[in-house]
């Protein structure tokens, strides 16, 4: 998994365990951070605010 990127949380940081390669793209999913005090639910949105 070296070359695979992890989904961070945009509010916190948080890594989690969800990870991605830099073909990948994504939008329209929705996971909850696991950080302890974070919790947040959030989109995870891959490669779909860049021009190619
Ligand atoms: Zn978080």
């Amino acid at each position: 998994m070296e070359d695979k990127l992890k989904v961070k949380c945009p509010f916190c940081g948080y890594e989690m365990p969800i990870y991605f390669d830099k073909e990948s793209k994504c939008r329209g999913v929705f996971v909850f951070c696991k950080g302890r005090k974070c919790k947040k639910k959030f989109e995870i949105i891959i490669n779909e605010n860049k021009v190619r």
